[in-house]
C-alpha cells in the first residue's frame, strides 16, 4: 500500500494513497465541517464547505486526494470566513425558521450555525414561496428546507437503487424532484424505503404524523445500511 507524506495544518501526518484529504483528516483527529458529504455515498463536492488551502489553493477536501509534500490548512482565518458566509447564505436562500421545524435540534445546518458561531445573517432572506409535498403516505418533503445537498438523490441511486430523486431547475428555481417532477406520493419508482429521509441533514424530509423529537435522523441505521451493502453482509 502506497504512503503520501503531506502537511496537515504544520504537522507531518502520511496517508494512504487514494485517499481524500478530508478522510486523512478526520484519521488525524482534524475535524472539518461538510454538508453535502455523507460517508458511503459518492462525494460531490456541492456545498464547498470543507474547502480547505492546499498550497495557497482553496480545494474541496471531500474531491481531493492526498499527494505527496501537499501542503493543507484546514482551520485559516479566511477559510472560516468563507464557511460562515456559505452557512448564512444556505439560511437566506429558503426559509429556515428552526423554531417551527420537525428537525430542531436534530438539524446539521443548525449545528453548523452554532459551530461557525452564525447568530445572524448579513444577507436579506429571499423568503421564497416554496411547496410542501405532503402526496406520499409516509414521508413529506418541505422545499423551504432543502438545501440541495442531493444526498437524497445519491443514497437513492446508490443504495437502494430506485433513483427516484433527481434536480430540476437552475438557481433558484433549483428543486429535487421525485420520478420526473410528480407528486412524490405518484412516483412508482419509490419503494418507501425511507433512505432519503434518514440522508437528509435538514427538515426538508420527514416523516409523516412523527413529533419533532421522532423526527429524527437514523444515521446509524442508515450506516449499517451502506456497510451492509459494501461488504456484501447479506451473501453467505
Ligand atoms: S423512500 Fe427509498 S425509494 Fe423512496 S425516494 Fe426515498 S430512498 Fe428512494
Ligand atoms: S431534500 Fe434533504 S437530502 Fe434532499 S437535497 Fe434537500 S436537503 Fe438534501
Amino acid at each position: 500500500m502506497a504512503v503520501k507524506t503531506l502537511s496537515l495544518d504544520g504537522q507531518l501526518i502520511s496517508a494512504r494513497d487514494g485517499q481524500t484529504l478530508l478522510e486523512a483528516a478526520r484519521e488525524s483527529g482534524v475535524s472539518i465541517p461538510t454538508l453535502c458529504h455523507l460517508d458511503g455515498l459518492d462525494p460531490v463536492g456541492a456545498c464547498r464547505l470543507c474547502l480547505v488551502e492546499v498550497n495557497g489553493r482553496l480545494m474541496p477536501s471531500c474531491l481531493t486526494r492526498v499527494a505527496e509534500e501537499m501542503e493543507v490548512w484546514t482551520q485559516t482565518e479566511r477559510l472560516q470566513r468563507y464557511r460562515k458566509q456559505i452557512v448564512e447564505l444556505l439560511f437566506a436562500e429558503r426559509n429556515h425558521i428552526c423554531s417551527v421545524c420537525v428537525a430542531n435540534g436534530n438539524c446539521e445546518l443548525q449545528d453548523l450555525a452554532m459551530r461557525l458561531g452564525v447568530d445572524h445573517l448579513r444577507y436579506a432572506p429571499q423568503e421564497p414561496q416554496c411547496e410542501v409535498d405532503l402526496s406520499h403516505e409516509r414521508y413529506g418533503l418541505d422545499h423551504n428546507r432543502c438545501v440541495l445537498c442531493t444526498r437524497c438523490v445519491r443514497v437513492c441511486d446508490e443504495i437502494e437503487g430506485a433513483h427516484t430523486w433527481d434536480v430540476a431547475g437552475r438557481g433558484t428555481n433549483c428543486r429535487v424532484i421525485t420520478d420526473l417532477h410528480q407528486p412524490w406520493g405518484s412516483a412508482s419508482t419509490c419503494t418507501s424505503c425511507g433512505k432519503c429521509v434518514m440522508a437528509c441533514p435538514t427538515g426538508a424530509l420527514f416523516h409523516r404524523g412523527a413529533s419533532v423529537s421522532e423526527n429524527v435522523h437514523d444515521r446509524e441505521t442508515l450506516h449499517a445500511l451502506i456497510l451492509a451493502r459494501e461488504e456484501k453482509q447479506w451473501l453467505v
